[in-house]
């Protein structure tokens, strides 16, 4: 079973930033192409500490990952 392999390159990582919900402070995260098109993970702030819930979803349309963060 090997049939998702249209957006995986060997590991690589992609670096996509998101807004704070606390503190609207911009954050990087690193996405995982190979966790899958549609991801949730929790991420605490940079600036404030506050967890921010991640809901990130790849745009095949656009060919790129958008992230909405949610407060905790
Ligand atoms: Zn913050």
């Amino acid at each position: 079973m090997n049939s998702e392999d249209h957006i995986s390159e060997s590991g690589q990582t992609y670096s996509v930033s998101f807004e704070c919900a606390n503190c609207i402070a911009v954050n990087h995260t690193f996405v995982d192409p190979s966790q899958g098109t549609s991801q949730e993970y929790v991420e605490d702030c940079q600036a404030c500490c506050a967890p921010n819930i991640l809901h990130v979803n790849y745009d095949e349309w656009n060919q790129e990952w958008m992230i909405r963060a949610e407060a905790e």
